[in-house]
C-alpha cells in the first residue's frame, strides 16, 4: 500500500545579458533573462527537484546531466514533463504543488497566474493544485542586490489507486 510523499526543491541562476528570462514556462519581459545550461527557468527547476525528490526519483542533475549536449537550451518544461512522466510511472500524482520565487526584480505577481497555468498544463494537473507566490528579498544578499532569481518549491505526491 502506497502512502502520499513530499518533496522540496530549490534553484537558483545567475541574470546574465542577451538571454530572455523564462519563469515558469513563461516568457517574462524584463532587461536580463537567467544563465545557464538549460533554459535557466528556475521555477521549472525547482518543481522538478520537489517532484523527483518525492517520488524517490533522483534528481534534476541525475536525470537530465547539464554536462549533456542533449539538454543544451532545453525547455524547463520540457524538462519538467519528462520528470513527471517518472513520477507517475512510479505511481504517484501530484496533490498539490507551491512555490516561492525570490525576485528583487521584476515582479512576479503579474505573471503568477500565467505561470500557475502552464506548470499545471505540463504536470496534468488542474491550476487549483499549484500556487505560486513572488518574494523580494528584501535587499539583502545576491538575490536582493539582484544578481539572480531562486525558487523553492514544494510537492505533495498522492498514490494513484
Ligand atoms: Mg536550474
Amino acid at each position: 500500500m502506497k502512502e502520499p510523499r513530499v518533496g522540496i526543491g530549490f534553484d537558483s541562476h545567475r541574470f546574465t545579458e542577451g538571454r530572455p528570462l523564462v519563469l515558469g514556462g513563461v516568457a517574462i519581459p524584463f532587461e536580463r533573462g537567467l544563465a545557464g545550461h538549460s533554459d535557466a527557468d528556475a521555477a521549472a527547476h525547482a518543481l522538478i527537484d520537489a517532484l523527483l525528490g518525492a517520488a524517490g526519483a533522483g534528481d534534476i542533475g541525475r536525470l537530465f546531466p547539464d554536462d549533456d549536449e542533449a539538454f543544451r537550451g532545453a525547455a524547463g518544461m520540457d524538462l519538467l514533463r519528462k520528470a513527471m512522466e517518472e513520477v507517475r510511472r512510479r505511481g504517484y500524482r501530484v496533490g498539490n504543488a507551491d512555490l516561492v520565487v525570490i525576485a528583487e526584480a521584476p515582479r512576479i505577481a503579474p505573471h503568477a497566474e500565467a505561470m500557475r497555468a502552464a506548470l499545471a498544463e505540463a504536470i496534468g494537473a488542474p491550476p487549483e493544485r499549484i500556487s505560486i507566490k513572488g518574494k523580494t528579498a528584501e535587499g539583502m544578499g545576491s538575490i536582493g542586490a539582484g544578481e539572480g532569481i531562486a525558487a523553492h518549491a514544494a510537492v505533495l505526491l498522492l498514490p494513484v489507486e
